[in-house]
């Protein structure tokens, strides 16, 4: 029976009209892709791209140089150095991340108890050098200046999703 069922069905090339049926149901239907680099698809808040260091408005650095983002990190991808200030303030005099080992699982950003070192949306970055895909606290920073706006409203989003 099973033998008659298949002779039929490659007879008739059923198979094939099916995946046909398929193709042309999707023809006509709103499309997926879309034509990147000139589009962009729609991205999550929690998207977790390159990383970038926040300040307060007032300039300050969010970072108190606890090491949580260290010891969480399953990639060993940070390193911190820190020291006190004159003032007492405790903050980092190293901050690296280490781009070839970061798995970008976000567990850095879940630590933070102050929202200092996040994930952005930025995915499009490429390096010349090897030294290159070490961020330091000063790249790390200067990501974060220029984010802030998106970093912030991100976040704000994120803390809906809790
Ligand atoms: S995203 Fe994950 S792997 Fe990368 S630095 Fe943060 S904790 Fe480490
Ligand atoms: S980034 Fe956050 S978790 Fe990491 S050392 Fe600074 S304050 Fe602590």
């Amino acid at each position: 029976m099973n033998v008659l069922r298949d002779y039929i069905k490659s007879l008739f090339l059923l198979e094939l009209w099916k995946g046909l049926s398929i193709t042309g149901r999707y023809l006509f239907r709103k499309k997926f892709t879309v034509q990147y680099p000139e589009e962009k698809a729609p991205m999550s808040p929690r998207f977790r791209g390159v990383h970038a260091l926040r300040r307060y408005p007032n300039g300050e650095e969010r970072c108190i140089a606890c090491k949580l983002c260290e010891a969480t990190c399953p990639a060993l991808a940070i390193t911190i150095e820190a020291e006190p200030r004159a003032d007492g303030s405790r903050r980092t005099t190293r901050y690296d991340i280490d781009l070839f080992k970061c798995i970008y699982c976000g567990y850095c950003q879940e630590a933070c108890p102050v929202d200092a070192i996040v994930e952005t949306r930025i995915y499009e970055y490429s390096f010349e050098n090897r030294q290159d895909a070490v961020l330091t606290k000063e790249k790390l920073l200067e990501i974060g200046d220029k984010c802030e706006a998106q970093l912030a409203a991100d976040i704000a989003a994120q803390a809906n999703y809790r």
